[in-house]
């Protein structure tokens, strides 16, 4: 099992517990479409509201900092 598996999201403000999933996500990232699959999301099913790990969080934004930039069309 996945470290981030361990951790819980919590409740939503709407007073909604987060329900644990896994999601497609897709970035553009220097132009390029960046998938990202079995990613781990918690959805609140009273309000919609979605909310991602820390972990998560530093995994998508190292890929938004760390693809270089090339000028090249
Ligand atoms: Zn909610």
């Amino acid at each position: 099992m996945a470290d981030y598996a361990k951790r819980d999201y919590g409740r939503c403000p709407c007073g909604g517990a987060y329900d644990n999933r896994s999601v497609e996500v897709r970035l553009t990232v220097g132009g390029k479409v960046v998938v990202l699959t079995d990613v781990p999301q918690g959805a609140c099913p009273n309000c919609g509201s979605r909310v991602y790990k820390a972990e998560v969080l530093e995994r998508i934004e190292t890929l938004m900092k760390g693809t270089k930039v090339r000028k090249a069309m």
